[in-house]
C-alpha cells in the first residue's frame, strides 16, 4: 500500500531541495518527451489523422534537452531519466542527446520508451550513446490485430526492433501492452507466454482516457483485475517479493500451470485507473515544448522553454520547476470516472503529446 497523503503544506519557501509537493512527495524520476511527432497512430493515444505537430523552434533543442536533465540531476534530486513521446526514434538528434547526458551523468539510468520502429538500425549506436534500458510498446503478436490497433502494417518492423535491442544487450527488455475490450485482450496470455520465453517483462497497461477521440468509457476498459484472471488460464501470479520502491508497475511472479515450481518471468501491471498509485508518485514530467506537468492529468503546465531561452541562470529555472511541482494534485481523480463523480477532466493533450 502507499503512503497516506495528509493535508497539504502551506508554501514551497521553506523546501531545503529537491522536486518537493505540498503533500510531500518528492519526485526523482524525470520522463522526458523528446517530440510529439509518431509514426504510428494507436486507436488509444491519436487520432487516425494525426496531429497538429509542433514546430521545430517550439521543441526543445538538444542543447535545451541536456542542460534541463543537468539542473534536474544536479539541483533537484532527479535519480532516473526516461525518454519519451510521441516515438522518441523520430527524433533525428536522438544518439547525440543521449550521449550528452550521458557525458554529464555516468551512473543515471537513462531509459527509452519507443513503439520500436526503426530500432533494429539504431539499437547499437543507442547502447554504445549510454542508454541503460529500453521499454518497447506491442500489443498484439497478430499483424492483423496490431495494423487494427496502431493503423499501420508494422508488427514485423516492431519485431525486429525488439530483437535488435535485446541482441545488443540494452538491459531488461521490457515489453508494454495496452489490452482493448474485443480486439486484443484474448491475447494476454500468448503475449506473457512470448514475453517469458524471450527473457522480456511485459507489463499490461490499463488503458486510460487520453484518447484524442475521447472513446474512453469505465466499462471498454480492462481492468488490472480481469488481466490477472484473463493470465491465470495458464499462469499462477504471485506477488512479486521485491518492494515495489515507487514503481508504476505492480509485479508477479510468473509460473506455468503445467510447471508450478518453477518462476519462469515476472509481468507487471500498471493500474492506474483502478488502483492508483498517486500517493507514492515519484514522477515529474517535461513535455516536448518545455513544459512542466506535475500530473499525467493536470490541467496546469509550467513554461520552462522561456527561462531556458533567456539570460535566467540554473537556480531560476530550478526555483520554476520546484514550484510547478509543489501544486501537483493529491491524486489524478481517474479512478471515480464513470461513477457519477463529475470531478475528473480530460486533459486536452493527448498521451502523445505528453508523453507517456
Ligand atoms: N511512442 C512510444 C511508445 O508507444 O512506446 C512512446 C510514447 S507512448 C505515449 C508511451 C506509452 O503510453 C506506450 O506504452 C503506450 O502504449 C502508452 N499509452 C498511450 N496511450 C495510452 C492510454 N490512453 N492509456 C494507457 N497507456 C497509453
Ligand atoms: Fe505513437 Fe506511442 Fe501513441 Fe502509439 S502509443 S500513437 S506509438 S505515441
Amino acid at each position: 500500500m502507499g503512503i497516506q497523503l495528509g493535508m497539504p503544506q502551506a508554501g514551497p519557501a521553506e523546501t531545503a531541495s529537491g522536486l518537493v509537493d505540498s503533500y510531500g512527495r518528492r519526485a526523482t524520476d524525470m520522463r522526458l518527451s523528446l517530440t510529439d511527432k509518431c509514426n504510428l497512430r494507436c486507436t488509444y493515444c491519436m487520432p487516425a489523422e494525426g496531429l497538429d505537430w509542433l514546430q521545430k523552434d517550439q521543441v526543445l533543442t538538444r542543447g535545451e534537452i541536456v542542460r534541463l536533465v543537468r539542473i534536474g540531476v544536479d539541483l533537484l534530486g532527479i535519480r532516473e531519466l526516461r525518454l519519451t513521446g510521441g516515438e522518441p526514434l523520430v527524433r533525428a538528434d536522438l544518439v547525440e542527446i543521449i550521449a550528452d547526458i550521458r557525458a554529464n551523468h555516468a551512473e543515471l539510468p537513462i531509459s527509452l520508451t519507443t513503439n520500436g520502429l526503426g530500432l533494429d538500425k539504431k539499437a547499437q549506436k543507442l547502447k554504445d550513446a549510454g542508454l541503460t534500458r529500453i521499454n518497447v510498446s506491442m500489443d498484439s503478436l497478430h499483424p492483423d490485430t496490431f495494423a487494427q490497433l496502431t493503423r499501420r502494417p508494422f508488427l514485423d518492423r516492431v519485431l525486429r526492433g525488439i530483437e535488435a535491442a535485446a541482441q545488443v544487450g540494452l538491459g531488461l527488455v521490457k515489453i508494454n501492452a495496452v489490452l482493448m475490450r474485443g480486439i486484443n485482450d484474448h491475447e494476454a496470455p500468448a503475449l506473457l507466454e512470448w514475453a517469458v520465453s524471450r527473457g522480456f517483462e511485459l507489463r499490461f497497461i490499463e488503458q486510460m482516457p487520453l484518447d484524442a477521440d475521447h472513446g474512453w468509457t469505465r466499462e471498454g476498459m480492462i481492468t488490472a483485475a480481469e488481466m490477472r484472471g484473463m493470465l491465470e488460464s495458464d499462469f499462477v501470479l504471485t506477488p512479486d517479493p521485491r518492494t515495489r520502491d515507487g514503481a508504476p508497475a505492480e509485479r508477479w511472479e510468473v509460473r506455468r500451470k503445467s510447471l508450478p515450481d518453477v518462476v519462469v518471468g515476472v509481468v507487471g501491471i500498471i493500474a492506474s485507473v483502478t488502483e492508483p498509485f498517486c500517493a507514492d508518485c515519484r514522477r515529474t514530467r517535461v513535455t516536448a515544448e518545455g513544459k512542466i506537468m506535475s500530473c499525467l492529468f493536470s490541467r496546469e503546465e509550467t513554461d520552462l522553454r522561456d527561462l531556458l531561452r533567456s539570460t535566467a541562470d540554473d537556480d531560476a529555472v530550478a526555483r520554476r520547476w520546484q514550484e510547478a511541482m509543489w501544486a501537483k494534485p493529491k491524486a489524478h481523480g481517474m479512478d471515480h470516472v464513470g461513477l457519477g463523480d463529475a470531478d475528473f477532466v480530460q486533459p486536452d493533450r493527448t498521451m502523445s503529446a505528453i508523453g507517456g
